[in-house]
């Protein structure tokens, strides 16, 4: 029998192929690299610099629209990129984040609604990260209810012209192109607007206290005038926008458990070395209750999301089981890394360590891509039929 390895409880290495393991040594390898050496700085002065050099040496790695296929997309499992979702966030939510939000939200509208034409112009040049794209679905108004968006688009001869204004847009003030859903007289449909279009503009969002390494801004159109062909072919409704957040949530159900795991291996560390009264603090009963629980839910967690992926590659995953995931994985996580937080006493709240930093960014991720509560209720739908959102 093998030994148990603290690192993988589970044994769950053993469910993937080398393929897999040699995506995640990549990614991981990157990501210590190029952002873990910097990323305390970046989250302490609230920046990401470098982040067209970031998205193009990810795009050389083939982790832009990584899972797609074609148009210099790599066309990766739905593990492979849960994988790479998991190293990056290890790493910290705002590097996963400019991840998702290039490959499942923003490639991904345009790879299954866009025209071939729509596909052929952006698709290759944001898998290779030289375009960064935002989406900008959420209104100042307007977030978990996005049916009532006011952003519109009405048309004028061949053109289309938009007006409205965006909020929270990860992002959007280094996007070269922005996929911008809007009320048409058809209903919700979504727009390809390359960012230098007059009226168009991305102001940044500054006083976050959470995902400080990400870019965050609004996105204000005023008289946007675009041609005919700007519009996404098809899809109208908002099951557009709804099936772009089940392709981003699915790769957050993944990046969750990366962040829990940074914390739980700094306590982890951390209790071995740390004497109080005269012994290491993981010698104490206490503290191995911490772990073991974190443990438990952080391995638990993995596994959940490795059977999404699973199901994902098969291509019977439901909407209804990413928002068990998300809202499983995310709600864990948070709990692991506040956990985390206590084991190391006060300087868990230092930037030398990551716990800090993971437990505040995990604060967004919990709110954005539906809150907690949207995912209850699209749960509490599925198990009793009856439609409790409104
Ligand atoms: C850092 C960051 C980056 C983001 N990036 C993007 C992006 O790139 N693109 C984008 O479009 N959006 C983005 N968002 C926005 C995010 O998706 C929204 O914040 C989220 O959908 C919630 O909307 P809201 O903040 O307006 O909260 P609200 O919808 O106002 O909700 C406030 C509270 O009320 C609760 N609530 C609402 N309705 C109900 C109900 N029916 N029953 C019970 N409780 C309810 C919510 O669960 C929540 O707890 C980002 C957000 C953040 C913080």
């Amino acid at each position: 029998m093998s030994s148990f390895d603290p690192a993988d409880p589970l044994g769950i290495d053993d469910l993937l192929d080398p393929e897999d393991l040699a995506v995640r040594d990549t990614v991981r390898n990157w990501a210590a690299d190029r952002v873990l050496p910097h990323v305390a700085e970046w989250y302490e002065k609230g920046e990401l610099p470098g982040v067209r050099e970031l998205a193009r040496e990810l795009g050389a790695m083939g982790a832009l629209g990584m899972s797609l296929k074609g148009y210099g997309c790599a066309g990766a499992s739905a593990v492979q990129y849960g994988l790479a979702c998991l190293e990056l966030e290890a790493a910290d939510s705002g590097i996963r984040s400019l991840v998702s939000v290039q490959g499942s939200l923003a490639m991904y509208a345009i790879h299954r609604f866009g025209s071939e034409e729509q596909k052929q112009t952006w698709l290759p040049r944001m898998a290779a990260g030289e375009v960064i794209g935002c989406f900008g679905l959420t209104e100042p108004d307007h977030g978990s209810d996005p049916a009532s968006m006011r952003t519109h688009a009405k048309r004028d001869g061949a053109d289309w012209v938009l007006n409205g204004r965006k909020m929270w847009i990860t992002n959007g003030s280094v996007a070269g192109v922005a996929v911008v859903w809007a009320q048409t007289e058809e209903g919700v449909r979504g727009f390809v607007v390359p960012t230098d279009s007059p009226g168009f503009s991305a102001p940044e969002i500054t006083h976050k206290w959470s995902l400080r390494a990400s870019v965050t801004s609004e996105l204000v159109l005023d008289d946007v005038r675009l041609p005919g062909d700007a519009v996404l072919p098809e899809v109208t409704g908002l099951r557009g926008p709804l099936s772009c957040l089940t392709h981003a949530r699915y790769g957050i159900v993944w990046g969750a458990m990366g962040a829990a795991r940074s914390c739980f291996e700094a306590a982890v560390e951390y209790a071995k070395s740390r004497e109080q009264f005269g012994r290491p603090i993981g010698g104490f009963q206490l503290t191995q209750a911490k772990l073991a629980d974190m443990a438990v839910e952080l391995h638990k967690g993995i596994l959940l999301a490795h059977h999404l992926g699973r199901r994902m590659d098969a291509g019977r995953l439901r909407p209804e089981q990413v928002s068990f995931g998300k809202l499983n994985n995310v709600r864990e996580a948070i709990d692991i890394c506040r956990t985390a937080r206590t084991i190391l006493g006060a300087n868990g709240i230092s930037l030398e360590y990551p716990v800090m930093r993971h437990a505040t960014n995990l604060e967004s991720v919990l709110t954005y891509e539906g809150t907690v509560e949207m995912h209850q209720l699209v749960l509490g739908k599925a198990l009793t039929g009856i439609d409790a959102f409104r």
